[in-house]
């Protein structure tokens, strides 16, 4: 029998419906997703085409050759340009320029490497990008919320199979995060605890526990709306990635290494990688990283309803990243 399971938090339900179709190893990507990494003389960002970059905004060197580099989104969804104010007209019709800036993280300059086959030490810099962009971009007038997330595969949204990441910094706040904002401070005005810091200690001993140590939690959440999909919490009640120390950060690089490695035993699956932040409003809000593989496609059914059908139950999902999966 399927199950309806709703969001800890938020009004947000899922269909767990395992079919027989539950192991690992049935459910292959498309074939797209592992996209061919055969045109390095194409590649946008590629060493040695950078005549095909609106300019680099920054590069992190190692032995005089960068290693990551920031530059501007050629096609950005906004732009430093027009007027950032939100305003409504005629009652209906709200609207302002899409103000701010659309930058790509270049996670390394080797074409055929996946973000987990780069050192601890490289991901690390790739997390210490993403905080030295978080800061510096929110400084920025008009900046409502920067968005930081990863795309990989086609079914992920990813356009160029060379690891990339995103940064977004815009003039209004996503609605999801407005609505995890309202809803945690509810919760903590009746319960005068954060509720993320409860969820974690239930989870880190429940069926869908993945891993441990003194500064993250992982696990599958209960109402896991992708196959796979994994959260990483720090266990210090922190708002933001900005907040976490170098050893967080460290650690936080030993666990995306290791959990995106054991992704690739599904075949290279496409994943969205997305940070949970607050910004400096939200100081009750626990910043967590989620992880969620791309494996079904969604639709009427989804978008219709906004109800999800997932078929791989949480818990087996949590075996698989434990290393529990039997034959
Ligand atoms: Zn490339
Ligand atoms: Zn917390």
């Amino acid at each position: 029998m399927n199950e309806l399971r709703k969001d800890y938090l938020l009004d947000r339900f899922v269909i767990i419906a395992p079919g027989r179709a539950q192991r690992p190893h049935l459910i292959k990507p498309d074939e797209n997703v592992s996209q061919k990494r055969d045109y390095e003389s194409k590649c946008t960002f590629c060493p040695g085409n950078e005549h095909m970059l609106n300019g680099i905004t920054s590069e992190v060197k190692k032995d005089n050759n960068w290693i990551i580099r920031v530059v501007p989104n050629k096609f950005g969804a906004v732009s430093l340009e027009g007027d950032p104010e939100v305003r409504t007209a005629n009652k209906f019709y709200t609207y302002a320029s899409a103000y701010g800036v659309h930058e790509v993280i270049v996670e390394t300059p080797e074409h055929d490497k996946e973000l987990e086959n780069l050192s601890q030490e490289h991901i690390m810099g790739v997390l210490q990008t993403y905080v030295w962009r978080i800061k510096e971009l929110h400084a920025m007038p008009h900046i409502k919320y920067v968005s930081v997330f990863k795309n990989r595969g086609i079914e992920a949204g990813a356009s160029i199979p060379h690891s990339h990441s995103q940064v977004i910094a815009y003039n209004i706040k996503p609605s999801w995060i407005a609505e995890e904002l309202r809803v945690v401070y509810n919760y903590i005005i009746q319960n005068e605890s954060c509720p993320y810091c409860e969820i974690i200690q239930k989870e880190k001993d429940s069926d869908r526990r993945v891993f441990e140590n003194e500064f993250f939690v992982a696990f599958t959440p209960y109402a896991s709306r992708f196959p796979y999909e994994l959260w990483i919490f720090p266990k210090r009640h922190v708002a933001n990635i900005v907040q976490l120390n170098g050893d967080e950060l460290n650690n936080l690089a030993s666990l995306l290494k290791k959990f995106l490695s054991k992704l690739e035993e599904l075949g290279v699956p496409p994943y969205n990688l997305i940070l949970h932040n607050a910004e400096s409003d939200g100081e009750n809000y626990h910043f967590y990283l989620e992880i969620s593989p791309r494996l079904a496609k969604w639709a009427g059914m989804e978008l219709e309803t906004g109800t999800i059908i997932n078929k791989i139950q949480p818990e087996e999902a949590a075996k698989f990243y434990r290393g529990e999966w039997q034959e």
